[in-house]
């Protein structure tokens, strides 16, 4: 049976200029090489989970313009629903910088995404009603997403909360998340804890139980995932890729993550899931790769 997701966050174009230096200021540069990249946490995720074989649909907003009408076609092809997502404003950017020394500098404008309102997400309450998971992050205005997890938890949804980027959340939040997936950085502002021994790491997640979260999935890079819950916890190693593009790793993560455990698959299982397809997306290049077929549940 196919399962339900619905995804509420952010749709971002991701402009990549490769450039000899990071501009200085006052200085003009010619790039020499132009990209266009789909991007956005909330979209990243969603496009995602829609390739692997969920029916997802996306609360969010883009601009009344040409990047808007794009990145909603792009999210449509990759299997999300995008009816519930207004045009307003201008469609969120990330202007990036890429010399030939792999620095990068990053302008991001939110545009749309801070232009989602917690009204507009109780106008989408009928899709809260089906749905089997809501995956969370960041990317637009706090009292949305709190909106959007009200929502779910009233409806026993079990609620993914990816917490990036990084900023204090509030308990009443975080008591209604099922499951918290920040990684090391995230974990330690929310904490003070650095997560920079496997004593931290597991002191860090306590501190986040003890905040009413019921379970904490830490991702860690290439070493892969530590997950805890009152009852378990433990290391997920990472898959061996050939990394090439780490962007959104964390995003196809959490897309993964929330699919796997849609089929009710355990944690440790869903996290090995998890692990496989982000594996996968850091061997190509840009957020939000075609997945193949093979990966789907
Ligand atoms: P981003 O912000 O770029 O989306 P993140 O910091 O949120 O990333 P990471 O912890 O870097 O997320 O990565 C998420 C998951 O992706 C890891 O738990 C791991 O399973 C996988 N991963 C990341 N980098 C690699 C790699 N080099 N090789 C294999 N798997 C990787």
């Amino acid at each position: 049976m196919t399962k339900n997701i619905i995804v509420a966050g952010s749709i971002n174009i991701d402009l990549v200029y490769a450039v000899p230096h990071i501009v200085k200021e006052g200085e003009t540069i010619h790039s020499t090489k132009h990209d266009l990249f789909f991007g956005g946490k909330g979209a990243n995720q969603a496009v995602t989970a829609g390739q692997l074989g969920a029916d997802v649909k996306f609360v969010g907003s883009v601009g009344a313009d040409d990047h808007g009408i794009r990145a909603k076609e792009n999210m449509e092809r990759k299997g999300v629903n995008t009816e519930a997502i207004s045009s307003q404003g201008a469609t969120g950017q990330a202007i990036i910088q890429l010399s030939d020394v792999g620095e990068n500098s990053i302008v991001l404008f939110p545009g749309a995404n801070f232009l989602v309102t917690p009204e507009q997400i109780k106008e989408s309450k009928g899709i809260f009603e089906t749905s089997d998971i809501l995956l969370l992050q960041l990317e637009i205005p706090i009292e949305a997403v709190e909106q959007a997890a009200k929502l779910a938890y009233e409806n026993g949804t079990k609620i993914i909360l990816n917490p990036a980027p990084a900023r204090d959340i509030p308990n009443s939040l975080l008591q209604k998340v099922s499951i918290l997936t920040p990684n090391e950085t995230e974990l330690e502002l929310l904490t003070g804890i650095a997560a920079d021994s496997e004593e931290n790491l597991r002191k860090a997640c306590h501190v986040m139980l003890e905040k009413g979260v019921n379970a904490v999935v830490v991702t860690l890079g290439s070493k892969g995932a530590f997950y805890m819950t009152s009852e378990e916890s433990g290391f997920v190693a990472a898959q061996v890729a050939e990394a090439v593009d780490t962007t959104g790793a964390g995003d196809s993560f959490n897309g993964a993550l929330a699919v796997a455990l849609c089929h009710e698959d355990s944690l440790i299982e869903a996290i090995t899931y998890a692990t496989i397809v982000a594996a996968f997306v850091v061997t190509r290049m840009g957020a939000q790769p075609d997945i193949p077929k093979e990966f789907i549940r």
